[in-house]
């Protein structure tokens, strides 16, 4: 079977550790990854979501942050503040330096975003294909409103300097209009078995993927159907600060509206967890199968039986 995923950071990453647990041999994932996070430090382009997944299906995460290299160092960081050059509020570790050092170098020679990708997973074999959703520089920003007046700012100010305490305004994917799926996106796409969305953040991470030309068209023309789990449980994202992001395009941060802000043009069926039973016939009756099961990710074996569900209720919406 060909699994294709979209993924974000942590909560994409954790839930591709259960699925890959959950498959069998013959199996295949091929995860498409956000880039709209990437941000340019000190020269360097980094991609806290790509590594996140690399780091996390191979075995260097940090696991209680739940990004970072694990038995990470803090001697680069120290030095540059020495310098007084910042910015002091985004966590790059001496080992993550050198991946984004590889990645940059790599870049700089003239290789693609999807090639440096395929470099960094021979080390850390991770067990799926993962592709970026684009070879071209995409990167989120957000329309805030503070003392210094309306303003856009990248998505990493807002969300790891701010901690999302400021309203969001709007959520803007700056060059994904004229971004290109990456090679091998929207053939992944067309030729899966089955299309997951995992419980990654909808507005900055899946819909950011989406909202690269031609990607939402080929999933929602894909034969293979689509299955979502929901990141929101009881009416609040289980880690972080979705609801922020989920605001500021209109969406309540519960089970059952971002299934309907999907739409069933878009996904077949939808996960909530067994606290959200009582959203089942909302989303049901918007037209997207759903099942209550327990969502939160606890360890590899609660997430791979979350997997397993999705890939049952999957079988059940098949065309
Ligand atoms: P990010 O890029 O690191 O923010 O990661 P993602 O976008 O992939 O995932 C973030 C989302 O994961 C958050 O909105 C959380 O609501 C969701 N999440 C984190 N842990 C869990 C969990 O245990 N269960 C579920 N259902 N969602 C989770
Ligand atoms: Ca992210």
């Amino acid at each position: 079977m060909r699994i294709v995923a979209l993924a974000g950071g942590i909560g994409g990453a954790r839930f591709l550790r259960g699925l890959r647990a959950a498959i069998g041999p013959q199996d295949e994932i091929t995860v498409i990854g956000n880039t709209g996070d990437d941000i340019h430090l000190y020269g360097l382009k980094v991609c806290p979501d790509l590594d996140t997944v690399m780091y996390t299906l191979g075995g260097g995460i940090h696991e209680e942050q739940g990004w970072g290299r694990t038995d990470e160092t803090w001697s680069i960081k120290a030095e540059m503040k020495e310098y007084g050059v910042g910015p002091e509020w985004f966590g790059l570790g001496d080992r993550d330096f050198a991946t984004h050092l590889v990645r940059s170098q790599m870049l700089a020679a003239g290789y693609s975003l999807s090639q440096v990708t395929e470099a960094l997973c021979v080390r850390w074999q991770p067990g799926v294909r993962l592709l970026p959703m684009s070879d071209d520089r995409v990167e989120t920003h957000v329309r805030i409103t503070d003392e210094q007046g309306t303003r856009a700012i990248h998505f990493q100010e807002y969300w790891v300097r701010l901690h999302a305490a400021v309203d969001a305004e709007a959520i803007i994917p700056v060059g994904a209009d004229t971004a290109k799926p990456a090679p091998g996106v929207l053939d992944a796409i067309a030729e899966a078995d089955v299309i997951l969305f995992p419980p990654s953040n909808p507005v900055v991470s899946i819909g950011t993927i989406l909202a690269v030309p031609g990607i939402r068209e080929a999933v929602a023309a894909a034969p293979a159907p689509v299955v979502g789990l929901s990141p929101i449980i009881g009416g609040a994202p289980v880690r972080g600060m979705a609801d922020k992001v989920l605001a500021a395009v209109g969406v309540e941060a519960t089970a059952e509206a971002v299934a309907l802000d999907y739409g069933a043009d878009l996904i077949d069926g939808w996960l909530v967890d067994t606290a959200d039973e009582a959203a089942v016939a909302a989303v049901e009756a918007g037209g997207i199968a759903c099942r209550a099961v327990p969502l939160l990710m606890t360890d590899v074996d609660a997430t791979a039986e979350m997997a397993r569900a999705a890939l049952a209720l999957a079988e059940q919406v098949r065309r």
